[in-house]
């Protein structure tokens, strides 16, 4: 790393100021970040074009309709009180070399240091059939908000004895247990309200996350309700066909009531623009500081990044910022950054008053984020609902908590 990299630097008038960092993204990862960079004395300005915060996690509950999306909505106020400029436009250019960033309104922001956390975009490109348009009749409702409620609404105006099919990607995506929690809590709609319906679950992977813990509740909680079709057995979707709300693997066809396809991922775009992402999409980091393999002085965070062990959720994305955060502040000061300790839990719920995790604790170790053996743990497989449910409270005692840190 440069010994450019200075505590206080000059600013284009010729003054001396305090070193800049543009952040890029105002998402778990994004705001978590711009919030502790501005705590250590840092002039930070976020750049983020919504207003508002839609949250993901929790928002398949409100797709069963057991939560209001009201609930899942945060703004920057919180983070304005820290002293952090926010501004509401998108990065539409970045120059590493000149450490410049362009935004949408042709303004432009010169940094000491950048982080990007754009989170995701929808691959509109990779399943024949499934682009933007296409997501209007068969939502993905991968991010939260607009597509969250059009799939509640197309799931509330189906009928009894309808089949609702699940697309799910292969990995890497955002929030690997997400399709699994989501088909848990549409089984528990379709129990309760339409109990003749059936839930097809179309996978790219023959393997997922907490796999045995779902499948054992799925059969205790919603007997004969869910059929999950593994990538071996033909459930790699190959094509989809709005029109008729079809899906299309190697040995059929289904005809949906309602399709959720969740397309594959890769980083926001703006992380290609950057030059941050490589062939897979995603931007490859140095695990000690963020910072891009590709690109020195812009540091990457949250879903965009290849975290190696580390899943692409928001409690990842939040203890990645933290740490990001001060090898920034560590690095400005001309100094060299400790290798962090990062966790990460993720909870899913497989009923209103159930829920599971999976907890890791993640080190760099040969140039990546790794799973450190024996330090997490997943919930057991035997368990009295008290248990059960007390993981489901914490659940909502995590979301409570984060979203407090990151926007309250
Ligand atoms: P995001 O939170 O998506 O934030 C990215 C931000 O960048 C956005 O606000 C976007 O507007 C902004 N942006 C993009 N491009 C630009 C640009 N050019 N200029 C400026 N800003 C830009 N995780 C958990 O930990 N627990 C859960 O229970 C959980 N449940 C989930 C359930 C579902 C259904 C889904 C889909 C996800 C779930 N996740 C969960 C995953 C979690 O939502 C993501 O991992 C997390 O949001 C990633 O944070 P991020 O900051 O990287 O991206």
């Amino acid at each position: 790393l440069s010994a450019a990299a200075m505590p206080r630097v000059a600013v284009a008038q010729g003054a001396v100021g305090p070193a800049r960092v543009v952040v890029v993204g105002g998402g778990f990862a994004g705001a978590t970040c711009a919030r502790a960079l501005a705590r250590s004395g840092l002039a930070v300005t976020l750049v983020e074009p919504n207003p508002t915060f839609t949250a993901c996690p929790f928002s398949n509950a409100v797709v069963a309709g057991l939560r209001d999306i009201a609930q899942q909505r945060f703004g920057y106020d919180g983070i304005r009180r820290d002293g952090v400029t926010v501004a509401h436009r998108a990065a539409s250019r970045i120059e590493a070399e000149a450490r410049r960033v362009t935004l949408d309104d042709g303004t432009t922001l010169d940094y000491d240091r950048l982080v990007l956390a754009p989170g995701i975009d929808l691959r509109f490109d990779a399943l024949p059939g499934y682009d933007a348009a296409a997501a209007e009749t068969m939502p993905h409702a991968w991010k939260a908000g607009e597509q969250t409620l059009l799939l509640r609404r197309q799931l509330e105006a189906m009928e009894d004895g309808g089949v609702f099919v699940m697309a799910v990607p292969a990995n890497p995506y955002r929030c690997p247990p997400g399709p699994y929690e989501r088909v848990s809590l549409v089984a528990h709609y379709l129990k309760t309200r339409k109990p003749r319906s059936k839930i097809l679950v179309l996978d790219a992977k023959d393997a997922f996350s907490k796999q045995r813990l779902f499948q054992a509740a799925w059969k205790e909680l919603y007997p004969g309700l869910i059929e999950w079709v593994s990538q071996s057995e033909g459930g790699g979707v190959t094509e989809v066909d709005p029109a008729t709300t079809t899906l299309v693997t190697d040995f059929g066809r289904h005809k949906a009531a309602v399709a959720n396809v969740i397309p594959p991922q890769r980083a926001a775009a703006i992380a290609a623009a950057a030059g941050v992402a490589d062939r897979s999409g995603w931007c490859p980091i140095d695990p000690v500081t963020f910072e891009s393999r590709l690109q020195a002085g812009i540091h990457v965070i949250g879903d965009a990044a290849i975290a190696g062990g580390m899943p692409k959720s928001a409690f990842a994305g939040n203890a990645q910022a933290k740490a990001c955060a001060a090898a920034v502040a560590t690095l400005l000061r001309g100094e060299t950054p400790a290798p962090p300790k990062l966790i990460n839990t993720c909870y899913s719920l497989v009923g209103p008053d159930y829920g599971i995790s999976v907890a890791g604790v993640y080190a760099p170790a040969n140039g990546l984020l790794t799973d450190i053996e024996g330090a997490g743990g997943v919930s057991p497989a035997q368990a009295p609902p008290s248990f059960r449910s007390r993981e489901a409270a914490n659940a909502q005692a995590w979301f409570e908590t984060v979203t407090a840190e990151v926007f309250g």
